[in-house]
């Protein structure tokens, strides 16, 4: 598995529905997958990289198709390994979680035999055959094919003071952290227009008193149902043509308030809270790669050829978000990554491996 002198068929990288996907497809076709799903580390639990991706930091899934709203507890209970699912939290009975429909696949995964490596590929060279990947233990793996599947993780504004505060109230996951007694019953921020600062800022009125939902411009960029559920929602203000300008707070205390800036004018405002929540959109997580495939600019996986998941190297495929900055969903990750274990068996049987 690890150090190996025999090259493994296809190492899948990730743990989202792309990888496990690819995971299923590879096992069914003999190929004998090993898959990384990540290191179990603070590092990751910070910047929202740990086993099982972004799906796993989110509540319901109501767009996965196959999963409409009913009590999924009994097939959970009878498809999940026991010691995983007693680990998991209850099901709260409105139709599949993030969380649990991750569970669900890599369950699928493991039962056609896939392998699973608790630990990140830090380092590849995709420049001999087979290639050689590194992992954070220090172990080595050659493989004949490669499915990149690594996802993308949440963006921060790049300010001292969300560094500072980072664990003490600035958070880019509600789902995570949403519920910790410093944001009961509190007023909130959470920075961004799209789908994701709807969904987080709609997920914290459970808690909080007030979340004010700061946007850079006078439209959010959501989609309509999402801009609804925000404009419906009696706890969420939106604070239009506002940036985020500093978090402030204590060592003591951790977050306490927030400095918010026009994007109109020089005008400033300042706002009681004890949390704020980014959500402004994500970055690929590339930076493993070194630049031995090519990226665009935001740093995603370029697939050269429409409609394959062939990367710029010869039998290294890419699926999901880390080369999707357009679809972004989880049931078209789960497409790509069937593809690209179809794409990587194809490859195998025509070299001969
Ligand atoms: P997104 O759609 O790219 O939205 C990012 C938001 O952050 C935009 O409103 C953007 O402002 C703002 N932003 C970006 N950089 C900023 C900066 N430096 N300062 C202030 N604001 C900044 O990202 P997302 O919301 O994470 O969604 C990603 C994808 O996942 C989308 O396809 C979305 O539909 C999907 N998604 C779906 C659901 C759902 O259906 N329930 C939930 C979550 C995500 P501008 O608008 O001004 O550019």
């Amino acid at each position: 598995m690890s150090d190996t002198l025999v090259p493994e068929k296809v190492v899948i990288i990730g743990s989202g529905p792309a990888g496990w996907s690819a995971a299923i497809y590879a096992a069914r076709a003999e190929l004998q997958p090993l898959l990384f799903e990540g290191a179990i580390t603070e590092e990751n639990r910070l910047s929202g990289t740990l086993p099982l991706g972004q799906l796993a930091l989110t509540t319901e899934v109501e767009n996965y198709a196959g999963f409409p709203t009913g009590n999924l507890a009994g097939f959970l209970d009878s498809s999940i390994d026991k010691q995983r699912r007693q680990i998991m939290a209850p099901h709260e009975g409105r139709g599949v979680s993030g969380p649990e429909l991750m569970e669900l696949m890599k369950q699928q995964a493991l039962n056609f035999g896939t392998r699973v490596m608790t630990d990140d590929i830090v380092k590849v060279d995709f420049s001999q055959r087979p290639f050689t990947l590194t992992s954070l233990e220090g172990k080595t793996t050659q493989a004949h094919t490669v499915i990149i599947a690594t996802g993308a993780r949440a963006n921060y504004l790049g300010l001292e003071s969300e560094e500072t505060f980072k664990n003490m109230g600035v958070s880019a996951c509600a789902v995570c952290d949403g519920a910790l007694p410093r944001f009961r019953e509190k007023q909130l921020v959470v920075v961004g227009g799209g789908d994701s600062a709807v969904e987080e800022a709609d997920f914290l009125t459970k808690f909080a008193a007030k979340v004010l939902l700061v946007h850079r411009r006078d439209e959010l960029r959501a989609s309509k149902i999402m801009r609804q559920r925000a404009v419906d929602n009696e706890k969420i203000e939106i604070v239009w043509n506002h940036q985020l300008a500093e978090v402030l707070g204590n060592e003591q205390d951790g977050v306490t308030g927030a400095r918010l800036k026009s994007t109109l004018d020089d005008s400033e405002q300042q706002v009681d809270v004890t949390g704020v929540f980014l959500a402004i959109g994500h970055t690929p997580n590339t930076g493993f790669l070194d630049g031995q495939l090519q990226t665009n600019d935001k740093g995603y996986v370029v697939l050269p050829t429409a409609s394959r998941t062939y990367t710029s190297v010869e039998g290294v495929y890419s699926a999901g978000d880390v080369s999707d900055d357009y679809y972004r969903q989880a049931i078209t990750s789960a497409g790509a990554g069937c593809m690209a274990a179809l794409d990587a068996e194809r490859y195998l049987a025509a070299k001969g491996l």
